[in-house]
């Protein structure tokens, strides 16, 4: 990187742990920082060296730049990047894609509920779905039937639960009648 004003380096000698010496790289600008332990890149929790030099530089609160990954619901919107400024994990992308997802089922059963009384209307949409399938299947690399629990996952935007207990029935069974 170059050398730049803006960039104060702490050096930190680490007692606690074999007086390990760590060097934190504090950007004046936007108060983020980075440290030659990589705590922060590794687990996006950053490193008590961090919070040292953040502390002895009078700041109360975390600067946003830690605050924004991870630990936010609006995390999920955002892309992920590294304090080099590296995208890590495009999760706009894949909030994108199961937008798309539940959109699409939507759709689906907006037809299917549409062209139930019309059995012609039921024959065009099969027709089409299945000529959509069929290009799928010749696409090769795709399954045909996908992962019904993931689809559910998606359409619910909640896990599927792994086990589902099934009541007795017979207790809530009017019996004879
Ligand atoms: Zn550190």
């Amino acid at each position: 990187m170059i050398p730049d004003e803006n960039i104060q380096i702490v050096t930190l000698i680490d007692h606690k742990r074999n007086s390990k010496m760590h060097k934190v790289r504090h950007h004046l600008e936007n108060n983020s920082a980075e440290c030659s332990c990589k705590m922060y890149e590794r687990e996006g929790i950053p490193c008590r060296h961090i919070l040292w030099v953040m502390k002895e530089k009078g700041l109360k609160s975390l600067p946003a730049a830690y605050i924004k990954t991870r630990w936010t619901k609006a995390a999920m919107n955002m892309p992920m990047f590294d304090l080099g400024g590296n995208l890590i994990e495009d999760t706009t992308n894949l909030e994108a894609v199961k937008k798309k997802v539940g959109h699409l089922w939507s759709e689906i059963f907006t037809c299917v509920s549409m062209a139930e009384n019309n059995e012609d209307c039921l024959d065009d949409f099969m027709k089409l779905i299945d000529g959509f399938k069929q290009s799928l299947l010749s696409r090769g690399n795709l399954q045909a039937s996908g992962d019904k629990g993931k689809q559910m996952e998606t359409l619910l935007d909640c896990p599927v639960p792994e086990e589902v207990t099934i009541l007795d029935l017979n207790k809530s069974k009017n019996k004879g009648t």
